[in-house]
C-alpha cells in the first residue's frame, strides 16, 4: 500500500472513531427521558395523538397531563417546549405539574409541545445537551433541544415555506417551527399536524385560556413581555400591571399580518384566549461568549453586559444580578399566575381556585425545592417525557 493510501485509511479510521463518539451522544439525547412527579391534583395522562391519530408512533406525539378538580371553572392549557432551546418554559410547566393544588376548574399541562425538537441540539451551535437543577435529593436533569422540529423527523425543507391557510411566505426553516405552523392541517407536514392536533385539543376540550411559555434573546424587542391575541388584550394588560409588584412585565398585541404564531392563530381559529410569555434568556443571543451549561444556569456573560452598556438590549441586564434559570422559571410562574387570576376577574363565573409557587417563592427557596425526588415518590405519580 502506498503512503498516500495509508494516510487516507488512517483519516477514514479517525473519522469513523469520532463519528462513533458523536453518534453515541446524539442517541443519548434522542432517547433520554425527563422525570416528573405529579401533584395530588393530577387526574389523567393522555397523548396528543388522541386528537390526531396520524401522530401516533411519531416523534410529534407528546404526553398531555390533565388536572381536573371535577368542579366548575375555566379550563387552562399551559405548555412549554414549543422551542426547546428555551428550557425555562418546559421546567416551569414541570414545576406547575409537581406543585399544583386545585379546588375548582381544570388545568391541562404539556411540558414538551414539540417533542421532536427537544431530542436534538441546534446544528452547528455546539450547545450543551443537558442542564442540571440542584435539589436537596440530588440533581434533576433536563434536555436542551433545538428551536425547530428535528430534520430527521421532517425533511427536506422547502425553498420557501408557504403558510397554510394564509399563503403568507415565511422563512424556509419555519415549516419546522411549532410557533409558525398554526393553525396547522391534518394532512400537512409533521409540525403542521402537531399544531393541528393542539388546535383540536383546544377546540374539543373547550379550553378557555391558552398560555404558551417561551424565552427570548435580550437583543429581541419582545422580551419580558406578554404577546396577546386582541381578544385577551384587557386580561394581559391588567395582568402585566399586577406583575410589576414582583417584576417588570410588558404587553404587546399580536400583529394581525404575521401568520402562523400561536397568539394569532389560536385566537382566530378557536374560542380560547391565547397569550404567549417571553422571558429574557442570556444564552441564545449571537453576541454571547462560550455557550455552556454554566451560562444556561447562571446567565452571566460579559459580552451581554457590554451590549447592555451600549444600550443594545431590550431589557435591563446586570451581570451581578443576571437572570438565572431559577429567575427565568420564576418569571414564567408569576406571569402565568397573574394571567389566570386576571381572567377570573373578567370572567368570575368561570373562576379557577388554585395554587402553585410564584416568583418570590422560587427566588426565596430555590427552584430545586419545588422538584420532587422520583426515586422516593409513589411510582404511580412518576412520569417520563
Ligand atoms: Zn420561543
Amino acid at each position: 500500500m502506498s503512503t498516500s493510501n495509508i494516510r487516507k485509511l488512517a483519516f477514514l479510521v479517525l473519522f469513523l472513531v469520532l463519528a462513533g463518539f458523536a453518534s453515541a451522544e446524539f442517541k443519548d439525547l434522542r432517547y433520554f427521558k425527563e422525570k416528573v412527579v405529579v401533584s395530588d391534583a393530577f387526574t389523567e395522562k393522555r397523548m396528543l395523538s388522541e386528537w390526531l391519530t396520524s401522530l401516533k408512533g411519531t416523534w410529534g406525539d407528546t404526553p398531555v397531563y390533565f388536572y381536573d378538580s371535577g368542579k366548575p371553572g375555566a379550563t387552562v392549557l399551559i405548555y412549554g417546549g414549543a422551542h426547546p432551546y428555551e428550557p425555562a418554559g418546559t421546567i416551569a410547566v414541570y414545576v406547575i405539574m409537581e406543585n399544583l393544588q386545585l379546588t375548582n376548574g381544570r388545568f391541562i399541562l404539556v411540558p414538551r409541545a414539540d417533542m421532536s425538537a427537544s431530542t436534538e441540539g441546534i446544528l452547528g451551535n455546539a450547545y450543551p445537551q443537558y442542564l442540571h437543577i440542584p435539589t436537596s435529593w440530588g440533581q434533576q436533569k433536563y434536555r436542551i433541544g433545538d428551536r425547530e422540529t428535528a430534520l430527521i423527523d421532517q425533511w427536506p425543507d422547502p425553498f420557501t415555506y408557504v403558510h397554510y391557510p394564509s399563503k403568507q411566505n415565511l422563512a424556509y426553516q419555519d415549516l419546522r417551527n411549532f410557533n409558525r405552523t398554526f393553525p396547522g392541517r391534518p394532512d400537512g407536514t409533521l409540525t403542521e399536524r402537531m399544531s393541528y392536533a393542539f388546535m383540536e385539543l383546544i377546540r374539543n376540550e373547550k379550553i378557555d385560556l391558552v398560555i404558551d411559555f417561551h424565552e427570548a434573546s435580550l437583543m429581541y424587542p419582545v422580551v419580558d413581555t406578554y404577546v396577546t391575541h386582541q381578544r385577551a388584550e384587557d386580561v394581559a394588560m391588567m395582568a402585566a400591571m399586577m406583575c410589576q409588584i414582583e417584576m417588570p412585565m410588558k404587553c404587546e398585541v399580536s400583529p394581525k399580518g404575521l401568520r402562523g404564531l400561536t397568539h394569532r392563530e389560536i385566537g382566530d381559529y378557536s374560542d380560547a384566549l391565547c397569550v404567549l410569555i417571553e422571558t429574557a434568556e442570556p444564552f441564545i443571543d449571537r453576541v454571547v461568549g462560550r455557550v455552556t451549561e454554566q451560562l444556561m444556569i447562571d446567565g452571566k456573560d460579559e459580552f451581554l453586559e457590554r451590549a447592555s452598556e451600549k444600550g443594545l438590549l431590550y431589557t435591563s441586564y446586570d451581570i451581578s444580578d443576571a437572570p438565572t434559570i431559577d429567575h427565568r422559571v420564576a418569571r414564567l410562574l408569576t406571569a402565568s399566575l397573574e394571567l389566570i387570576k386576571m381572567y377570573d376577574q373578567f370572567y368570575p363565573d368561570k373562576a379557577v381556585e388554585f395554587w402553585y409557587p410564584r416568583f418570590t417563592d422560587v427566588k426565596t427557596n430555590g427552584l430545586g425545592s419545588y422538584l420532587h425526588d422520583p426515586a422516593s415518590a409513589d411510582p404511580s405519580r412518576v412520569f417520563e417525557n
